[in-house]
């Protein structure tokens, strides 16, 4: 696919609701999440970048990622984050355009949690924003995994504010209604990219 819709969101707000229902109209989906771990998967040039400056201690038994150990080192020392980011976001950005590309759609999702964050709008053609006020994404979240309500709070203050995403967003899905009724929205949506990307 040549057209590229970034779809984001804050924690809890139903990005993955929303992409499998684009999957679900035969819209191929990239998500950020998984291309992020494929660049340091077992035997990667990024896992052996990272083994190179860290040593064979970042590594498990098997080896793959310490992840534990490398969030602790990178917890430690600026320079060392710093140069994990310089290492990583150029992969996972070069990944992540590579398959767009690559899968047979007549555009393509790419799904990424910090989209305007990592400035990664900059390489889409459209972003979309699921939104949901702060108190229903503590609460969705919650409900989905054992977190605390204080540790959702850090990660959504972690994240770019929800009047910034929308004032960024070129469309915006408001999921605070019922699931069922998310799919009448992704529809509209789904047409509207359909002739978008056939002007490209
Ligand atoms: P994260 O970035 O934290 O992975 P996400 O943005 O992908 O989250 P989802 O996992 O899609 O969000 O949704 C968060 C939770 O809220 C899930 O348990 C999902 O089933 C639920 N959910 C999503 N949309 C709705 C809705 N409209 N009504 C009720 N629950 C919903």
């Amino acid at each position: 696919a040549d057209y590229i819709v970034g779809l984001t969101g804050g924690i809890g707000s139903g990005k993955t609701t929303v992409a499998n229902l684009f999957a679900e109209l035969g819209i191929a989906l990239v998500d950020a999440d998984v291309v992020a771990r494929d660049v340091v998967s077992k035997n990667s040039t990024g896992l052996k970048a990272i083994t190179r400056r860290f040593g064979t201690k970042i590594l498990l038994a098997d080896g793959n990622l310490d992840r534990s150990a490398l969030r602790e080192r990178i917890f430690n020392s600026d320079k060392d984050r710093l140069w994990l980011n310089d290492l990583l976001h150029p992969l996972i950005r070069q990944n992540m355009l590579q398959q767009c590309k690559e899968v047979q759609s007549n555009y393509v999702i790419m799904v990424v949690p910090l989209l305007f964050e990592n400035g990664l709008d900059r390489l889409v053609h459209r972003t979309l924003l699921v939104d949901i006020p702060p108190e229903l994404q503590q609460q969705r979240t919650i409900a989905r995994d054992a977190v605390s309500a204080k540790q959702v709070q850090n990660i959504i203050g972690s994240q770019a504010t929800r009047a910034d995403k929308l004032s960024k967003a070129d469309d915006v899905i408001d999921n605070q209604g019922e699931i069922s009724a998310l799919k009448c929205k992704v529809n509209a949506l789904h047409t509207l990219y359909l002739h978008l990307s056939s002007e490209a």
